[in-house]
């Protein structure tokens, strides 16, 4: 193959989406993942999906392909602040929807989409010397924060430091969730708590932690007995008792957006065109299926 209409590069969530959908209505399209990297942690990462991203993802036939366990409904939010008992408690009944959000298992998201794409007769995935050689209309770069094919188009990816980082693990809880995300909004952290049914449904949440880099990298290096304790204390105990049911992840916390987001022959998707704070819970929900379905 000498040529196809659009060449992904990246096959994260963002990459393999639009290879999709391009391949859907008829297009050719070359898909370019990373090389395999050896080793590595087990991949902790949940995502909070809005109904535009789950619409996306049925649309593509993947929504429904995901094990019941990799996808758990959220039904009412409950955010607190910092003093003086402030809080908001959204419910999807009170928004007269189906559910709020859904929390989704990230590497199984992944994965189903890879196997999308291995079903889809207009996606090619490329090797390295093929990417280099094809020759493509557009040339969307999906590389995640850090894409190099951005950088060798000379676009500036402007950054503001947090001074954050973020821990995210895989808990599991005393208390049932029923289908409840908690968030703490307060100084000098931040913290979310996600239901999710695996390991055990309904016992289940996913973390996500934003804290000042001194405090998460103390955090990171207490046994996981004390890192549950200081979660307790974190929580006030809201959701149970909580246990560390995975290894913990730390991601350090900018939001960044490049100088440009497309030019003759590219665009940029995904982190690689904008970078922002995980506990808004927008990184994948600020992309938009404007296409025809
Ligand atoms: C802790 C945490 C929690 C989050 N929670 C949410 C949430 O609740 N809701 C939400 O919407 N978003 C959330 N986000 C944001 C979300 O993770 C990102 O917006 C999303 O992963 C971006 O996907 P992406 O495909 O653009 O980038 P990535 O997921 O980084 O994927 C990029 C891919 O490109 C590959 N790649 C890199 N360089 C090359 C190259 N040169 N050639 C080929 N491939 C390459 C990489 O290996 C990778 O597979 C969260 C983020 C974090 C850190």
């Amino acid at each position: 193959m000498k040529h196809v209409d659009v060449l992904v590069r990246g096959a994260g969530i963002v990459g393999q989406s639009p290879a999709l959908s391009l391949g859907r209505l008829g297009l050719q399209v070359g898909l370019r993942p990373d090389d395999p990297r050896p080793g590595g942690t087990p991949d902790v990462r949940a995502y909070a999906l809005n109904a535009a991203s789950v619409a996306l993802l049925k649309s593509l036939k993947v929504w429904d392909a995901l094990p019941a366990d990799a996808a758990t409904p959220v039904y009412d939010m409950h955010v607190c602040g910092d003093a003086h008992g402030s809080a908001i408690d959204f419910s999807a009944w009170e928004q007269r929807a189906g559910e709020l959000a859904w929390i989704v298992d990230a590497p199984v998201l992944e994965r189903e989409l890879g196997n999308a794409v291995r079903f889809s007769p207009h996606v090619h995935v490329l090797d390295a010397a093929q990417a280099e050689s094809i020759r493509a209309d557009l040339t969307a770069l999906c590389e995640g924060k850090a894409s190099a094919g951005r950088a060798a188009l000379g676009v500036r990816f402007e950054r503001h430091d947090y001074g954050h980082s973020a821990i995210a693990a895989r808990l599991v809880a005393s208390a049932p969730h029923q289908g409840t995300a908690r968030q703490w909004f307060r100084s000098p952290d931040v913290l979310a708590l996600l239901p999710f049914d695996s390991p055990q449904p309904q016992h289940s949440y996913a973390l996500v932690w934003s804290l000042p880099r001194e405090r998460c990298a103390e955090l990171m290096a207490l046994d996981e007995a004390a890192f549950a304790a200081a979660l307790m204390a974190a929580t006030e105990g809201a959701a149970g008792d909580l246990q560390l049911a995975s290894p913990r992840a730390e991601w350090p916390l900018a939001i960044a957006q490049a100088s440009a987001w497309c030019g003759p022959g590219w665009v940029l998707l995904g982190d690689a065109a904008h970078l922002v704070h995980p506990l808004a819970g927008q990184g994948l929900n600020l992309g938009r299926p404007t296409w025809p379905r």
